[in-house]
């Protein structure tokens, strides 16, 4: 099998230990199998993380530009994608159509 190097110091001495992968040198631990973080972390209303095709639901009222209503508190919103940005989730919202909302006006479900 072929290990990969550290991802701290680049060692080509990594060892295997159960599911985790060591480095010897630099004594760093990880879990091979684990996602790569691609570093955009987006947080709904309770600190939860939320995550791509997640499912969740509007906390509060929200006004939508140009539409004639509101977004209802208790909307549920399927199939989220993360984005950078101020409004940091983009979804489609039924009746409303695409759009982006804000992490903190949401719930994960
Ligand atoms: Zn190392």
């Amino acid at each position: 099998m072929n290990l990969p190097n550290c991802p701290k110091c680049n060692s080509e001495y990594v060892y295997e230990d159960g599911i985790l992968l060591v480095c010897p040198e630099c004594a760093y631990e990880w879990d091979p199998n684990e996602r790569e973080e691609d570093g955009l972390v987006v947080l709904d209303s309770n600190g939860t993380r939320l995550s791509d095709g997640d499912t969740v639901t509007v906390i509060k009222d929200l006004k939508v530009k140009g539409a004639p209503k509101d977004i209802k508190q208790g909307t549920r919103v399927k199939n989220i994608r993360l984005v950078e940005g101020d409004h940091n989730i983009d979804c489609k919202v039924d009746g409303f159509g695409a759009m982006k909302l804000k992490s903190e006006f949401v719930k994960k479900l």
